[in-house]
């Protein structure tokens, strides 16, 4: 049977070329700047809370899918328990994709 560890080191795989989505909405509040579709450069750069491309809308939608899938299939192997473990660690890591040590308290 897998540790969780490595079951998570098995799924960490992908590559984004974005920021990572704005955290605690869900994918359907993401939407593209409104000073970015107006043609302006935007103020808030890289802090910016709404996607700056059509290309980074996408991705974000696809990592809130991809983080959904991850959970529900965690959830069932190792019970909630454990997806309240990662959702805190997702919930506080900069880059969730990299959450890889639920062990350590
Ligand atoms: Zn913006």
């Amino acid at each position: 049977m897998q540790t969780q560890t490595e079951y998570l080191h098995c799924h960490v795989g992908r590559i984004w070329k974005h920021r990572p989505p704005p955290r605690g909405v869900g994918s359907d509040v993401y939407a593209i700047c409104g000073t970015v579709q107006a043609g302006c450069i935007c103020s808030f750069g890289s802090q910016c809370v709404d996607a700056h491309s059509a290309e980074e809308l996408k991705e974000w939608k696809e990592r809130f899918e991809y983080r959904q899938k991850k959970i529900q299939r965690a959830a069932k192997l190792y019970g909630k328990s454990f997806t309240d473990q990662l959702l805190d660690k997702l919930a506080s890591s900069n880059n969730p994709e990299k959450v890889n040590n639920l062990n350590s308290k």
